[in-house]
This record gives structure tokens, C-alpha cells and sequence, in this order.
């Protein structure tokens, strides 16, 4: 039996993961977790209702205010958050297969860009429990003062389909570090890594209630957590809709903070002295990685007009050349959108960048060879005459879809990159080092990456500007997030 059938086969209707062991919903709410690259029911999840989550809640908040975990020693919390790392590695192969099962993603990109990062983010992180401290300060007066930080106390992370088990960690690890209880909410898409990252939890050591996962829809589940009167602290993934309904939440319940990583139009800028081969390439899989489900895609490539024609042929030429279909297959390059929504959504788009005028390079449409028919399979396409102002330059398509824009000054690139409403990442490419730090400060994005494209480390801060949102993911920054300063005054006489 190959290891995708035995993972299938473990597979058992799930529950909510609540206070250190799985537990059922006190509604009756289920949804199907289907494998869109085939169509094929892997199992059922609950849908978490109200009473549900404020389980969920309090489970985390007992733990927190016991302080059985944040009370811990911090060289035990260290050692266990090392240990929880290496649970994952030891499991690494059941965990990929299961997060392409479940997204439609190839295995080779689950394993490199889910579950490598959560390795790397619970290693990462183990080694920051004994280094978040305060500090003392200097005073005016007969006083002694220093500051305390604290854990913000329970915390809800709100996590979308695309990278589930790389964000869903991404969210995790800093809390826990940080000393907070946790409680995770995946998408109703793909919830199964998450609640086997949970069971690994406590594999490792973690208390009960400290790390507690619901699973359910936005409108139910989601809600239910946004406007919870016990929940510290939000930290969101997910699209701009989702943002504003949160941030409303937050204001019309106990103002918990919230903190957001939303959407992108990235654009990947290239000069004609760059270096072609690597510029290719990694323009290529910066939009036809993870099926173009990328929040930080370079879905819109500005080119200058010396090598416009000469790049965009060969990126034609790659993207005839990759094979689309069996996510579970070592040989394919890219695999199924998560939804008929997702494809159908994507589908329009490229309607509507026909129908303004967009030169249609390659793909274009579904792709139903053979067995991809029934999945949800969209040909890589490219669109070149991309005008800034048409709808598949504005707006995220999160697919396989490139939009091609031409420019001819660097004043130029730098309008049109920021002419969105996003600012997630961005990328310039050229050997002229001043013009390449020029553009670095003056494009408004979270990340510019400088003859490269989505280098990403555990250590490095990643979040957006404008409405892709605010506060940030990965390395120290992401630490402020999960924690209060308390500032102590001690009259000395
Ligand atoms: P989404 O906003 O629909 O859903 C994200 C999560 O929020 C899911 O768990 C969903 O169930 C939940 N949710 C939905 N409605 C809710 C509500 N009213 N209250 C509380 N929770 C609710 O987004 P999606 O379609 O799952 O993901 C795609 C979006 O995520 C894209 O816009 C993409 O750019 C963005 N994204 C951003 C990053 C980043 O790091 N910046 C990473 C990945 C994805």
C-alpha cells in the first residue's frame, strides 16, 4: 500500500481538539473535507458553534490563568517546543501527504513550504523562550524602574487554506514562545494538519488547554471567536473581507487586538541588465508556485520594454512545458485550485482580462486532461498588454494567472507598483546596485527582495503595508504581537 492510501485510510472522522483531547461539537454540524485534485471525501470535521468555541475559550483561559504553561520553567518550555519540532520531522511525510490531500497541492511543495517552515518555526522560536525579557530604565527621581513582558493571554489564530500548516505554526509558535494560550481555527477547506499538529502538542508536552483547535466555517466558527469577550488577541491570515469584519468585531466587543496579514498584487520589476536566467525562473515560480495561491504571488511582472518580448517567450515556453494533474505525482509541477469557487473565480478573471483588451500568451482555461477533470485544474496562464488600471492588474486573483505590464523608466515601475491597494511584497531585478536600493525604498511593501523572489526564514519579519495589512509574522517582530510590556515602579526611599 503506498503511504497516500495509508494515510487515507487513518483517516477517521475528526472532532475538535479542546482541553488536551479530541472532543464532539454539542451541535450536530458537519463538513466534508473533499480532496479537490480528485473529488474523493477524505472525512468530516465539525462545524464549531458558539458553545463550542467558548469551550474552546475556556479551556484556554483556565490554563492560562493556572499558568501551567507560561508559569513553566522556560528551559522546560524550551526543550518542549524543541521536541514538538522534532515530532514534526519524525512525522514530515504523513503530514505532506495529507496537507496535499486536503489542498490539492503537489507533495513537493507541502513538504518544502508547510511543513519544513513549522520544523523550522517551533526550532526557532524554542530558542527565543529564554530571551523575552524587559528592561530597566533610568528615571527622574527616588525610583527604580523596569519593565515586565507579559504573555497578552489567549490568543485566536485565524488561518486561510493556502499554507495550513506553515501558517497555522506561523501563528502558533510566537504565542507559545510568548508564554500565551492559544486557540487555532484552520479553514474549513483543510483542517486535518492542524488537528494533527495539535495531537503532536501534547505529544511533546504542552498542557492540557494551552493549544486548543476549532474547526468550522467563517460565518460560525470564525465569527463566534472575533466577537468572544475572552479572547485577547486575533491573529488573522486571510483576505481583506475577513479583516474588516474582525476589526468590527473587535470594536463592538472588548476592543482584543487583532492583528492582520491579508492579501498582495506583488510586482516583480525587471530591468534589462539583470540576470536573465535566474530573473526567469524565479519570475516563473513566484506566480506557478502553489498554483498561484500565494498571498505574496508576482502576479504582475513589469517588464522593461528592452527585454519585454524576449522574457515573456520564455516564460511562455516554461509554462507549455509544465505539467499540471496529480499533486500526489513526484513529476508534476503544479496541482489543483482548493475549490470549484477558487477555479470558477480565477476562470472570470481571465474573462475579464480578455475582454479589456489583454494579449492571452498561454492557458487561459480549465484544464481537463484525463484524470483532471475532476479536480479543479487551470491551465498556468499569461497575459501580456497588461494595461496598470485593467481589473487583472488591480485585483488579487490568487491563480495561476500573470499579468504583463510594460514600462520605460524606473519612476515609471516604482507608479505602477504601487498603484494597488495592496502592499504585501515586491521584487526588483537589475546589477545596478544604486538604482536597485533606490527602488527598494521607494516601493511601499513589506518585503523587496533585491535579485531574488520569496526568500523567506523563520527569522525574517514578513507582513504588508497598506490594506495588506498590519503587524508581522516571523522573527522577533512577531514576538510584540503576542506580548504586553508592564512597566514597574519601585520608590527606593
Ligand atoms: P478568508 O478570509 O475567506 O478566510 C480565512 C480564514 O478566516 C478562514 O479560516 C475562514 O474560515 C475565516 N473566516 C471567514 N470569515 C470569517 C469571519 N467573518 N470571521 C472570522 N473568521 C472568518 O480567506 P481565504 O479565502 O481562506 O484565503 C485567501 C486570502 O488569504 C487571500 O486574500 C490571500 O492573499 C490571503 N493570504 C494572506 C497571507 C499573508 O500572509 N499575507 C497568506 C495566505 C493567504
Amino acid at each position: 500500500m503506498s503511504v497516500a492510501e495509508a494515510v487515507k485510510q487513518k483517516l477517521k472522522p475528526q472532532n475538535l481538539f479542546i482541553n488536551g483531547r479530541f472532543e464532539e461539537s454539542v451541535g450536530n454540524q458537519k463538513i466534508n473535507v473533499v480532496n479537490p485534485a480528485t473529488g474523493e471525501f477524505l472525512t468530516t470535521v465539525p462545524d464549531a458553534n458558539i458553545a463550542d468555541v467558548d469551550r474552546a475559550v475556556a479551556a484556554a483561559r483556565k490554563s492560562f490563568e493556572k499558568k501551567s504553561w507560561r508559569g513553566m520553567d522556560p528551559s522546560r518550555k524550551e526543550k518542549i517546543l524543541w521536541d514538538l519540532s522534532a515530532l514534526i520531522d519524525r512525522n514530515k511525510e504523513e503530514l505532506s501527504i495529507l496537507e496535499s490531500l486536503e489542498n490539492g497541492k503537489i507533495v513537493r511543495e507541502a513538504m518544502g513550504a508547510d511543513v519544513e517552515p513549522a520544523i523550522d518555526s517551533f526550532r526557532y522560536y524554542a530558542g527565543w523562550v529564554r530571551k523575552i525579557y524587559g528592561e530597566t530604565i533610568p528615571v527622574d527621581g527616588n525610583f527604580l524602574n523596569y519593565t515586565l513582558r507579559e504573555p497578552v493571554g489567549v490568543v485566536a489564530g485565524i488561518v486561510p487554506w493556502n499554507y495550513p500548516l506553515q501558517i497555522a505554526t506561523w501563528k502558533l509558535a510566537p504565542a507559545l514562545a510568548a508564554g500565551c494560550s492559544v486557540v487555532l481555527k484552520p479553514s474549513e477547506m483543510t483542517p486535518l494538519t492542524t488537528l494533527r499538529l495539535a495531537e503532536l502538542c501534547m505529544e511533546a508536552g504542552i498542557p492540557e488547554g494551552v493549544v486548543n483547535v476549532v474547526t468550522g466555517y467563517g460565518h460560525s466558527t470564525g465569527e463566534a471567536l472575533g466577537r468572544h469577550m475572552d479572547v485577547d488577541k486575533i491573529s488573522f491570515t486571510g483576505s481583506v473581507r475577513t479583516a474588516r469584519a474582525l476589526l468590527k468585531a473587535s470594536s463592538e466587543t472588548n476592543l482584543k487586538r487583532v492583528s492582520l496579514e491579508l492579501g498582495g498584487k506583488s510586482p516583480n520589476i525587471i530591468f534589462p541588465d539583470c540576470n536573465r536566467e535566474a530573473a526567469i525562473n524565479r519570475a516563473f515560480w513566484g506566480i506557478f508556485a502553489n498554483k498561484g495561491e500565494i498571498c505574496s504571488a508576482a502576479s504582475r511582472l513589469l517588464l522593461h520594454e528592452d527585454i519585454h518580448d524576449e522574457f515573456l517567450d520564455a516564460m511562455v515556453k516554461k509554462a507549455n512545458q509544465l505539467k499540471v494533474g496529480d499533486p500526489l505525482d513526484k513529476g508534476t509541477g503544479m496541482g489543483s485550485q482548493i475549490s470549484q469557487v477558487q477555479m470558477d473565480r480565477i476562470l472570470g478573471y481571465i474573462e475579464s482580462g480578455k475582454r479589456e483588451g489583454a494579449k492571452l500568451l498561454c492557458g487561459g482555461e480549465r484544464d481537463t486532461e484525463a484524470s483532471n477533470a475532476k479536480g479543479f485544474f487551470v491551465k498556468p496562464t499569461i497575459f501580456s498588454e497588461v494595461k496598470p488600471e485593467m481589473k487583472i492588474a488591480q485585483e488579487e486573483i490568487f491563480g495561476p494567472v500573470l499579468s504583463a505590464i510594460r514600462f520605460r523608466t524606473p519612476e515609471e515601475a516604482i507608479a505602477i507598483a504601487n498603484g494597488t491597494i495592496y502592499g504585501l511584497v515586491s521584487a526588483v531585478w537589475t546589477r545596478d546596485i544604486q538604482l536597485a536600493h533606490r527602488m527598494a525604498a521607494d516601493i511601499k511593501a513589506g518585503s523587496v527582495w533585491i535579485n531574488t523572489y520569496n526568500g523567506f526564514d523563520t527569522a525574517s519579519p514578513f507582513g504588508g503595508y497598506k490594506q495588506s495589512g498590519f503587524g508581522r509574522d516571523l522573527g522577533q517582530y512577531a514576538l510584540e504581537q503576542y506580548t504586553n510590556v508592564k512597566s514597574v515602579w519601585v520608590a527606593l526611599g
